[in-house]
């Protein structure tokens, strides 16, 4: 899967920068984009190159927790409390967590990773807070595990930030760490010192990849270090869960008086480098101002669904300039277009309203497609989610030959894949110029699926 070799790209029709431009032909070399030249004739650039329909940049995925991948579907069932929320969900996890081992880590999120490329999704953001033994015992090498996250990157092919997560206690009091959360924890200095050892571990990886780190949040992290765990990601990104349950909130305003995001932007130096993930839970003030400070909004519609979290909203949010990120977090399905369209139903839902996100100029799909483009770059710290030259050549290639998106505009086209399509409308996708996906599957899907099957069997048999 190499990215060395010099390749073309030629698209009928390709989103370049905020336009349309038809018979593009894009150079990669080294895994960027190298030069563009519109209005370029099809034949003569086949030999050693691709042909496209339509050319996206393709998102990064801008959260992650990819072992979850392997209990979708498995949570569905009433519990014997007939109250069940995301804290009966997080039960399952932990039983789960029990019996996980480091090769089980890789083949689940190697399969997870697939899934997003197939989904047209250029990179990942894995949000990794697994990191010991079942017994709470940190492996010989600290960073085990997150050299399973590193294997699955280099097997999947996909663009990796890792962001290794502070896990620290069991809630604001401090309280120690469950049992279902002993695979979790670190102090500061351990933490430091996994950085160091995870920093190492991806220069294995090609160029595009690279880590940063995550406070999980605040009922796990003192907030005495949230800063410090930011500091470690030396420029890089830092994600943080934020604001995502009711229960939280309340936790949060109980410890410090304040709600969590209100106190996030009185006492972080919040910025474009970070991304608040969820933010389901905020007043319209809160709202506001968050957005203003160039952070990410690090959305996962399909998973806040999933768990009841709440509706994001979107549509005060992009009023006030507020950037996003699509996340899959849980797992539970892995699809930018149904993700997308979650987002901006879950607006008309609560609004009473239609194409709750479209603005005068852009229509719907385009609109929240190029937002979690952009977005999900600057989550990731990569310098991709637009096809211009010096950036990274993270790419989507519409199917337009299916029947849906025959003889339509690129905007319409746009629009059907995320209203109307999703999955089976992609057709390639490359990562950072590794062309992993190849006429609608995986170049290596059936090594990754034979994993996969053998890695949960045995944890099905168990739970
Ligand atoms: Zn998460």
């Amino acid at each position: 899967m190499s990215q060395d070799q010099t390749t073309t790209v030629w698209a009928k029709t390709a989103l370049v920068g905020n336009e349309w431009q038809s018979n593009v032909q894009l150079t990669l070399s080294m895994g960027k984009i190298t030069r563009i030249i519109a209005n370029a004739p099809a034949d003569g650039h086949l030999a050693n190159g691709h042909q496209a329909a339509l050319l996206l940049p393709a998102p990064a995925n801008g959260h992650s927790h990819g072992f979850q991948r392997a209990m979708a579907g498995l949570s569905e069932a009433r519990g014997p409390s007939g109250q069940d929320s995301f804290w009966t969900w997080r039960q399952l996890m932990f039983r789960f967590l029990d019996h996980l081992t480091p090769l089980q880590v890789q083949a689940i999120t190697a399969y997870a990773q697939m899934e997003m490329l197939e989904a047209g999704f250029g990179a990942s953001v894995e949000f990794h807070y697994l990191h010991h033994q079942p017994s709470g015992q940190p492996y010989d090498d600290l960073a085990e595990l997150s050299a399973r996250i590193i294997a699955a990157a280099d097997i999947s092919g996909i663009g990796l930030t890792l962001l290794p997560v502070m896990y620290q206690y069991g809630g604001c009091d401090g309280r120690a760490l469950g049992r279902g959360q002993r695979r979790f924890g670190n102090d500061l200095d351990r933490y430091s010192q996994l950085m160091s050892a995870v920093r190492n571990a991806v220069r294995m990886l090609p160029d595009d990849c690279q880590t940063g780190t995550a406070p999980h949040s605040l009922r796990a992290v003192a907030a005495r270090d949230v800063q410090a765990i930011a500091e470690l990601a030396q420029g890089g990104p830092v994600h943080m869960h934020l604001a995502e349950q009711l229960p939280e909130v309340a936790e949060v305003q109980a410890a410090y008086g304040a709600r969590p995001v209100e106190w996030a932007l009185d006492n972080l130096p919040i910025g474009p480098n970070w991304s608040l993930i969820h933010l389901t839970q905020m007043t319209p003030q809160e709202t506001c101002d968050m957005a203003q400070t160039g952070a990410v909004a690090g959305l996962c519609p399909l998973t806040e669904a999933s768990l009841g979290d709440g509706i994001f909203d979107g549509v005060r949010w992009f009023e006030n300039g507020g950037r996003m990120a699509i996340g899959s977090d849980s797992n539970i399905r892995i699809s930018l277009a149904e993700e997308l369209r979650q987002l901006d139903t879950s607006q008309r839902l609560r609004d009473h309203s239609r194409a709750a996100l479209a603005t005068r100029q852009l229509s719907t799909g385009r609109r929240i497609f190029q937002a979690a483009a952009a977005g999900g770059a600057q989550a990731a710290g990569r310098g991709s989610g637009r096809i211009e030259v010096g950036a990274w050549a993270d790419l989507l290639a519409l199917d337009m030959s299916h029947p849906d998106l025959a003889d339509l505009s690129p905007n319409t086209a746009l629009d059907t894949f995320v209203f109307a399509g999703g999955n089976d409308m992609v057709r390639d996708v490359w990562s950072a110029g590794r062309h992993v996906v190849q006429d609608r599957q995986h170049i290596a899907r059936d090594a990754i699926t034979a994993a996969y099957r053998k890695a949960i069997k045995p944890l099905r048999d168990g739970l």
